[in-house]
């Protein structure tokens, strides 16, 4: 009986939570593509009539159903998309809260309810739920306008640096540690990265980031009520009641609907979603095909400059790496600050916020090589900065093992939806950012059931074959 109080609770917690944030992240979404400030002015308003939006008609999708979808002042339709980005944060942090203490987690938490499993763990769900509201808020501007907003991935990569740090024991559920001699490159090639940019910032008199520079898009167009949006928006709902309902069946002991299904019917609909609003002939389609051909001559060149700056950094990593594989105490002394412990016997800070920096510089290289191989190979930009940013600050949450499994996926979902909307439109510019989202999602939300895979297996043992030498060095020997 208390199980169940207990259960209750915590669902209406994180979905009323998950409402409230995606009322914030429709703010976001409306302006700063518009280039308003997010903090002026502070209150709601309609974008119709401009009105002040009191805040009894401004709690998320309640309101919405409340005033039929119109704005009380001048009555004009209000569209559905807030209310259903309200109810898709509020899926995604149920989802991430099923995925990390419910579903994927019952074999090991049998005897323990909610309060128990939230108090071990609730750093990395934290920091999960930021990074995937905030590249969902970037998925949701780059399928409109092709243009992200970097200052979400900053912003989700910080939250991931320090609730590493705030919480990282050993036996964590959530977070991958690295072994020790990848942390060391890495965090040596971060410090050589950071120097770089450092120097950049006082030498040279470069334009701001490209996503940037573009400048905020002017165009709105997504006021106009559809049927199908309508439609969508009811699925949305009873799909959201059903995943609270079958997850907190299962939390309290039944389990009418198991966690793979659950998870892949709100993968299923998160993917219909993007290929939905993906279906919509924009300007922007036609304009950002353009932007590319027109930077084309100068692409091979910048990319070439770009590789450049990253040596330093490169060498640094490789070089700092050698020196504590060839010398014994370097190593000790390594390991002995990563293990500092200032307070009881697991909190260890060093180790959280270099495991977060190692899953941010590996998932960036993989950001970086594959924008350097597909810029040159294709003579245009191919493979945009703001791309590698949000892989970069999600290797800082989900590990960078995540990131290259996500990638893959999001590769795959992206031509399987590109070809499926070929007879609607023809457009050669595919906005990776939704991909990009729904990739990452899928590896963390089916992350035990990937790795068991065969081929993911093969992949593995494959590398321990290659490096085998490497693999039997105490610095390689495995986290710790
Ligand atoms: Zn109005």
């Amino acid at each position: 009986m208390l199980n169940i109080a207990v259960t209750v609770w915590w669902l209406v917690f994180f979905s009323a939570l998950g409402l409230c944030l995606g009322s914030f992240l429709n703010v976001v979404i409306y302006r700063l593509p518009m280039g308003l400030a997010l903090s002026s002015p502070v209150w709601s308003f309609c974008p119709n009539c401009q009105n002040r939006i009191a805040w009894y008609d401004n709690l998320p999708v309640l309101s919405y159903f409340r005033l039929r979808g119109r704005c009380r002042n001048c009555w004009q339709p209000i569209s559905p998309r807030y209310p259903l980005v309200e109810l898709m944060t509020a899926i995604l942090v149920i989802l991430l809260l099923d995925r990390f203490f419910i579903g994927a987690a019952q074999s090991t938490w049998d005897y323990v309810d909610l309060n128990w499993k939230l108090g071990d763990d609730w750093p990395a769900y934290l920091a999960h739920v930021i990074l995937f509201s905030s590249l969902m808020a970037m998925s949701a501007i780059d399928i409109q306008f092709y243009w992200v907003d970097i200052r979400f991935t900053h912003f989700a990569a910080a939250a991931g640096v320090l609730l590493h740090a705030v919480w990282s024991p050993t036996e964590s559920h959530a977070w991958i540690t690295p072994p020790h001699g990848t942390a060391i490159a890495t965090t040596s090639a971060f410090a050589g990265f950071a120097l770089v940019w450092i120097v950049l910032q006082f030498t040279t008199h470069h334009p701001p980031e490209t996503e940037i520079a573009d400048g905020p898009p002017d165009e709105t167009n997504t006021t106009k009520q559809k049927p199908a949006a309508r439609l969508a928006l009811w699925l949305t709902g009873a799909l959201f009641l059903a995943l609270l309902f079958f997850a907190g069946a299962e939390e309290v002991g039944a389990n009418p609907v198991p966690y793979a299904l659950r998870a892949g019917a709100v993968l299923l609909f998160f993917f219909l979603i993007i290929v939905y609003e993906a279906s919509h002939v924009r300007d922007a389609d036609t304009e950002i095909v353009e932007a590319i051909e027109s930077e084309a001559p100068a692409a091979r060149r910048m990319t070439l400059v770009e590789l450049a700056t990253l040596l330093p950094g490169v060498f640094a990593g490789c070089g700092v790496l050698w020196w504590a594989y060839t010398s014994q105490p370097a190593a000790e002394g390594w390991s002995c600050v990563m293990q500092w412990k200032p307070w009881g016997e697991t909190w260890q800070p060093i180790q959280g916020i270099v495991t977060a920096i190692n899953g941010y510089v590996i998932a960036a290289g993989i950001g970086w090589a594959i924008r350097i191989v597909a810029n040159l190979v294709y003579g245009k930009e191919a493979f945009a900065t703001g791309d590698i940013h949000m892989m970069a600050a999600a290797g800082c949450v989900i590990g960078w093992q995540m990131v290259l499994l996500g990638f893959v996926l999001a590769c795959f979902l992206a031509v399987v939806a590109w070809v499926a909307l070929l007879p609607f439109k023809k457009t050669r510019a595919i906005p990776l950012g939704p991909w990009l989202w729904i990739g990452f999602l899928t590896a963390v939300v089916y992350r035990e059931q990937l790795t068991q895979t065969t081929m993911i297996q093969n992949v593995v043992s494959l590398w321990d074959l290659l490096f085998f030498n490497i693999s039997q060095h105490p610095l390689f020997a495995g986290p710790s």
